[in-house]
């Protein structure tokens, strides 16, 4: 005897459905890995350097160092 269920489709496509629908990737902040630290950072206030992305943080202590440096 073989058994076929009509409802399943329909159980199916509204999983897909709902998979979709909670998708929170879309809320959550943009993010990089920086070169210099190695974290995951925020987008926010980051730098473009040869060897690749630099957070703020990172940014802001080179320029912190160098201003030491030229006060010297
Ligand atoms: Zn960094």
């Amino acid at each position: 005897m073989k058994l076929h269920y009509p409802g399943n489709a329909l159980a199916r496509y509204r999983d897909q459905t709902e998979v979709k629908g909670n998708n929170m990737n879309g809320v959550m902040a943009p993010s990089f890995r920086c070169v210099e630290c190695g974290q995951s950072r925020a987008t926010k206030g980051r730098k473009k350097t040869a060897a690749g992305w630099r957070c703020a943080e990172c940014q802001q202590a080179r320029e912190y160092r160098k201003a030491i440096k030229g006060a010297a």
